[in-house]
């Protein structure tokens, strides 16, 4: 539950703060798929503040694992918000925890709205997840969410919950549906283009702003994520 690197994409000058570490055990983790094993190294906030002074940057993102175990969350987005005058945005989260008010933006997980699906699942209550979406955006934090769609565990019924339970809040919440990507241990299949289309269209009748996106396998997901400007870094840190 630290950060370990930091890295820096200078066509969007966004610092990424990495924190190694999560507080759920969800069964469909990505990163069960990366073979990601426990950094040699974590930073330190004086050298994390440094590193952040030298950088071109107009906004931090903290991201995965989940970055709201990690214990200085708070004194990094102060510094970078009022020492640094910029934008801080919790780049992906499960929503156990409430974000501080120093954050300016949370991408929150929805996973489902059954309590049971969360525990058997995740090892967790979604009880605070739904609970800290409508608080955080209450306290003026830019929410948008997302949930894995997959055949037959998170299907049309669920994302039509989740879809209503968002627009309930706040119909302009911006929501993006991602495809299973199948992870050994389980039997779950990916969806198919129509079934994604499907799960959007269905959300779109509670909500206006609907992305999906889906890759057919790990492999794939990686291939978008060296060929996207938006994810081109250097490690600086
Ligand atoms: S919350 Fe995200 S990072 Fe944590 S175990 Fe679940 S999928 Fe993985």
């Amino acid at each position: 539950m630290a950060i370990y690197k930091i890295t820096y994409c200078e066509e969007f000058k966004r610092a990424n703060l990495h924190n190694y570490g999560c507080n759920f055990n969800c069964t469909w983790c990505s990163y069960k798929l990366g073979n990601q094993t426990v950094p040699n190294k974590f930073l330190d906030l004086k050298k994390i503040k440094e590193v952040l002074s030298e950088l071109d940057i107009e906004r931090v993102h903290f991201v995965g694992g989940e970055s709201s175990t990690y214990p200085l969350l708070y004194e990094v987005a102060d510094f970078a918000k009022n020492n640094l005058g910029i934008y801080t945005k919790i780049g992906h989260s499960n929503g156990y925890n409430l974000p501080p008010k120093n954050i300016d933006a949370i991408s929150v997980s929805i996973k489902s709205l059954s309590e049971d699906f969360y525990i058997k699942y995740t090892g967790m209550s979604n009880k605070p997840v739904l609970q800290n979406f409508q608080k955080a955006h209450q306290m003026g934090i830019m929410v948008d969410a997302s949930s894995v769609y997959i055949p037959g565990q998170v299907d049309y019924d669920e994302i039509e919950e989740i879809a209503r339970f968002i627009a309930d809040i706040d119909p302009n919440i911006h929501y993006h549906i991602t495809g299973y990507i199948p992870v050994p241990g389980t039997s779950w299949r990916s969806p198919t283009r129509e079934e994604m289309l499907k799960a959007k269209k269905i959300a779109e009748d509670y909500l206006y702003e609907v992305q999906v996106s889906w890759f057919s396998s790990f492999d794939d997901y990686l291939k978008m994520i060296s060929e996207n400007p938006q994810y081109q870094k250097v490690t600086v840190a």
